[in-house]
């Protein structure tokens, strides 16, 4: 099976902080080669996918504080993967297949009626509550299954330092 990504969407507008994808101007990585990468990419949804524990872990190394799977705002039901409370900032890590992300968006041939609707369904939702949190006065970024975890945390660091400064905490030794 060779999937090219035929649908490019743009990626949602950052409103708040030019995100998204000036991390992944640089180093992209290439489109899943074989079916069995596609699969892992498919099957790496939920809580705790290696794209997020490798962007927890730089977040961590950076000296930042911040909790995970999490409600940014109580009463909008939506789980941002990393959450800065004080900043406001929420991080959601997406998975390239089930967020179509923009250079690796493919759709399957079977049932492709129902799977283009769950996807944009998905987009859509995404949309939805960026929207509201950044309503509600919260940074939304995206961060994509293929960006670099150093390169998105680094830009997640200094967004979260604008907004509160004082949210880095001195690293101990050892
Ligand atoms: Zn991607």
């Amino acid at each position: 099976m060779k999937s090219r990504p035929t649908t490019r969407r743009g990626a949602p507008a950052r409103r708040c902080g030019k995100v998204d994808v000036a991390m992944s101007s640089g180093r992209r990585t290439p489109p899943p080669s074989s079916p069995a990468a596609t699969a892992t990419m498919r099957a790496n949804r939920g809580k705790d996918t290696r794209p997020e524990l490798a962007l927890r872990s730089e977040l961590h190394r950076m000296g930042l504080r911040f909790r995970v799977h999490r409600r940014p705002v109580a009463d909008l039901r939506a789980t941002a993967d990393v959450v800065f409370g004080p900043a406001r900032v929420a991080v959601f890590v997406d998975g390239c297949f089930w967020h179509r992300c923009p250079i690796h968006a493919t759709t399957p041939k079977a049932n492709r009626a129902w799977w283009t609707a769950k996807l944009q369904a998905n987009v859509d939702r995404d949309r939805r509550i960026e929207g509201e949190l950044e309503r509600r006065g919260w940074c939304v970024v995206r961060v994509w299954e293929h960006d670099d975890p150093h390169d998105a945390a680094t830009e997640i660091l200094a967004i979260v330092r604008r907004r509160a400064p004082r949210s880095t905490v001195k690293k101990r030794e050892g």
